[in-house]
């Protein structure tokens, strides 16, 4: 699953973008990555697969789509207050996912319940959590930070910082695993919050790095894990899915100037928010490595929302 690494065009640093958004199955993107690893897992012994899910969930769009190459029934549990159709929920529906609508406060409750049927109707489900969050998901992105050592290993490079968008964390744990694993004390992996708040975000960060090292048997210090994980929720504007002028001049130059698709509610908010700190800390002169973490059809629904009614005739 090795994606490349592009460098852009920029002034005083050497930026460089990791693909992921080129994965090539389902327009990519780290759930992707994350969603083949459960497969894996999956194998033969299910004939269900359940997750949790909006409208415009990434996530859920993989996972649907692999359940049919796969030949698994797929659920989704979704929030009725983020029901709006997208590119996302579209293509849940054409790969035939059964997509159960209930209020937020209800989903937790759903999960179960549905298990709970489906075992009782001698079915074998098999559960992932929303936004393939859990070790399974976190394995894939240390496997994701073993590609970028040997890029620098090949290319003769450090890249002095790593910046990411960060939602349930699972992203950026890996990378920090992988980091923590390999002692690679000469770089920063900051995750730009596109929701929730420092305390909380940082938290979840660390139960999941915690988790994974557990798992396989690595010793490491809580302090130094927590020393490790730099979790910024200076970008987030207002909360999931907002966006300023500033993230939209941000896709419209990527686009512009490196035919880059970006999204206002991950990529294009996190690399708002990394320029942002780069400036603010006066970085210059360094290799700085962005993950381009996916969400192509969430670029579709921008375009559609911003420019469809402006260039109608
Ligand atoms: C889900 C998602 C993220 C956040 O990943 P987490 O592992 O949940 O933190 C970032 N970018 C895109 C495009 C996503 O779909």
């Amino acid at each position: 699953m090795n994606t490349i690494i592009q460098k852009i065009d920029s002034e005083k640093n050497n930026i460089y973008i990791k693909r992921e958004d080129l994965i090539p199955y389902s327009f990519g993107g780290n759930k992707a990555r994350k969603a083949f690893k459960f497969f894996e897992h999956i194998g033969d012994d299910y004939d269900y697969v359940v997750t949790y899910g909006s409208s415009s969930s990434n996530h859920a769009r993989v996972v649907a789509n692999l359940c049919q190459k796969f030949n698994k029934n797929c659920i989704i549990i979704s929030p009725e207050e983020a029901e709006k159709e997208t590119y996302n929920s579209l293509m849940m529906k054409i790969f035939n996912a059964e997509i159960i609508i209930v209020p937020v406060s209800e989903v937790s409750k759903t999960i179960d319940d549905t298990l709970e049927k489906l075992k009782n109707q001698g079915h074998t489900p098999y559960f992932i959590q929303g936004g393939g969050h859990g070790i399974i998901g976190t394995s894939a992105y240390v496997d994701c930070y073993n590609e970028i050592s040997e890029y620098e290993k090949e290319n003769n490079i450090n890249f002095d910082y790593i910046f990411l968008a960060s939602g349930t964390g699972t992203t950026h744990a890996g990378l920090v695993c992988g980091q923590l694993i390999n002692k690679d004390n000469n770089k920063k992996i900051i995750g730009i919050s596109i929701a929730r708040n420092a305390n909380r975000g940082k938290h979840v960060i660390i139960e999941s790095i915690k988790d994974y090292l557990k798992e396989n048997n690595y010793i490491i210090n809580e302090e130094k894990i927590k020393e490790y994980t730099y979790f910024l929720d200076d970008y987030i504007v207002g909360g999931y899915g907002l966006y300023n002028d500033d993230i939209m001049e941000t896709i419209r130059n990527m686009l512009f100037k490196e035919g880059l698709p970006l999204d206002p509610t991950y990529t294009g908010k996190a690399m708002t928010g990394m320029f942002k700190y780069i400036s603010k800390n006066e970085i210059n002169n360094k290799n700085i490595l962005f993950i381009h973490t996916g969400g192509t059809p969430l670029f579709f629904d921008f375009l559609e929302n911003e420019y469809k009614n402006k260039f109608k005739n």
